[in-house]
């Protein structure tokens, strides 16, 4: 594994133009950057083409014999089926709106990492096969030959995208370089062309219903570790059910936030906010994963592991779903899921037992966002909460880029965040809502591996977070998205040590004053929680700072 270089060696970013032109660059594997290749079990598993053992580093890719062929025919297919891909192959100017807005650009200063050359590098393939003026003119109509450098090169940079949108914030006619990312990777599948990181969890959640791969009771007993820390912290035993047929509502969330830190302190966070309440929910050991690997690979496996969560819902007879915090998870569910494995006619329109309000933007889908959820119950004076008990904490939020542009939640989390903490800094506004920055390790990137890339994408995301930090001391990134939960916390070690990362309902579960609880110490992470006086000895020392400073 490549070392990582020091955070002074790799903020020295060079934006000079090469000297030579982008197809005349030839691209180089650099250690650090590229995740090893989808291995020969996991593409049997998912029943892919070209299953074998192949390693990038070396020359040999074991391609099949016609593989020009199967890519070029496989192109026609996608153009013939989605009209926004043959719109995005022809209408880009090049006016290089884009072009500085991708963070793995601002952070490498590689010119192939502008969205507008990564949608070249398709493109250019696209025009000499598929345009009169590419076949005639060749490379004077912006066209190239398929070759295997170009595919190799489809393979470094396509893999250098978060499919995060922003350049499309920015975009004059809406091109989706994301999309044309998406359509990319499907071609690279179609001869067995894939990451480790993403063929391996979507291999898992194909036989498992997760990411993780954990089985059904691994599920039950990490829970059950949670729910010993509850008791331990609040006094209050939690009982939760599995796979309880006649519930009202099936909860779905990220596997990732049942297995590691800092997501199951989300997960706590869920588990006391439920019991609270006295809903009538089940969790399921089957539809044990909201996120969706097959999203980072082709259209077809994102709506097989998709199906699932429908399938479970209509097994145990609930009447809706409620999600929890994630992010590409939300984006398949809200862009895609009612198309791919709707309408979900056997489900009912959610509405919240506790206020009786209608979420009728989720008429179709049947599903709820969890922080729409908290924030209704909040706005209607539902919860018992002591935002001091976050007051040891100085917060921002990061938007995480599939709900922040892929959904449009932008103020819920603020709000539930400014009901039950004190201390909240928004970070520039160039870097949030939809203009975040992605935390560079968003689309299946977020291996070991490419540390180096995701240090290098997630810059311009630390960059708006030193600010805060060193202006407010902003010591806890907020976000809802379980990705961010695993990504952001080596990133802020490496750019911004001594911020943590939360997720929303860990903070909604800290300042929750539950019925019958004991008198609480600790938050939930068993920090000791800042007493009364401390708190008044820490006004007086800002107080006198202030004086200092006027
Ligand atoms: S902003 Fe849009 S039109 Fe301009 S170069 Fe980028 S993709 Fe092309
Ligand atoms: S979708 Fe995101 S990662 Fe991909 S090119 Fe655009 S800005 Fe860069």
């Amino acid at each position: 594994m490549a070392k990582l270089p020091e955070p002074d060696e790799l903020s020295k970013l060079d934006y000079t133009q090469p000297e030579s032109g982008w197809m005349d660059t030839p691209t180089v594997f650099k250690d650090g950057i590229w995740c090893y290749g989808a291995k020969q079990k996991n593409l049997e598993t998912l029943d892919f083409p070209n299953a074998r053992q192949w390693s990038v580093a070396e020359e040999d890719w074991k391609l099949p014999e016609n593989w020009q062929d199967i890519i070029l025919k496989g192109f026609k297919e996608l153009l013939d089926k989605y009209r926004s891909f043959k719109v995005f192959m022809d209408i880009c100017v090049r006016c290089g709106a884009c072009a500085d807005k991708c963070h793995f650009f601002i952070g490498s200063g590689d010119p192939k990492n502008m969205p507008v050359l990564r949608a070249e590098l398709l493109r250019s393939v696209y025009r000499g096969e598929f345009t009169k003026a590419g076949k005639m003119l060749g490379k004077l109509a912006g066209a190239r030959p398929l070759t295997l450098d170009v595919l190799k090169e489809w393979w470094y940079y396509f893999f250098q995208c978060t499919e995060c949108r922003r350049c499309s914030v920015f975009c004059p006619y809406g091109i989706d370089t994301a999309e044309i990312t998406m359509m990319g990777r499907e071609l690279l599948n179609l001869i067995g062309l894939n990451t480790d990181w993403i063929s391996g969890p979507a291999a898992n959640c194909f036989m498992k219903g997760n990411h993780l791969g954990l089985e059904p009771h691994a599920i039950t007993s990490n829970l059950e570790y949670m729910l010993d820390d509850i008791e331990e912290i609040t006094g209050i035993k939690i009982t939760p059910t599995f796979n309880r047929k006649g519930a009202e509502i099936l909860f779905v969330t990220p596997s990732g936030d049942l297995f590691a830190d800092p997501g199951t302190y989300t997960c706590m966070g869920y588990l006391m906010l439920f019991h609270e309440l006295g809903i009538d929910y089940t969790w399921s050991t089957y539809a044990s994963e909201g996120g969706n690997f097959g999203f980072f690979t082709t259209n077809e496996l994102a709506k097989r592991l998709n199906s699932k969560i429908y399938a479970e819902a209509r097994r145990l007879g609930v009447k809706w779903i409620l999600g929890g915090e994630c992010g590409h998870m939300w984006r398949v569910l809200n862009q895609y899921m009612d198309t791919w494995n709707g309408p979900a006619d056997f489900l009912q329109e959610p509405v919240s037992p506790i206020t009786g309000t209608r979420f009728e933007n989720a008429k179709s889908t049947k599903m709820v966002h969890i922080a729409e959820f908290t924030a209704d119950l909040i706005r209607h004076k539902k919860l018992n909460l002591d935002p001091g008990r976050n007051d040891h904490l100085k917060l921002t939020f990061h938007d995480s880029c599939n709900t922040a542009r892929g959904m449009g939640i932008f103020e819920e989390p603020r709000y539930i965040i400014n009901n039950v903490a004190n201390n909240f800094y928004e970070m520039h506004p160039n870097t949030t809502r939809e203009k975040t920055f992605c935390c560079g390790s968003g689309s299946g990137l977020n291996a070991s591996e490419n540390m180096e890339l995701r240090m290098r994408g997630g810059f311009p995301r630390a960059n708006a977070v030193k600010d805060v930090h060193d202006k407010y001391g902003v010591n806890m990134l907020a976000n809802i998205c379980a990705i961010d939960r695993a990504a952001l916390p080596p990133l802020m070690d490496y750019w911004v040590p001594g911020v943590g990362v939360t997720g929303v309902h860990e903070l909604v579960a800290n300042a929750l004053i539950m019925k019958g609880e004991k008198e609480r110490t600790t938050d939930l992470r068993s920090e000791p929680l800042q007493s009364a006086e401390s708190k008044e000895e820490d006004k007086e020392e800002s107080k006198e700072e202030d004086k200092d400073n006027a």
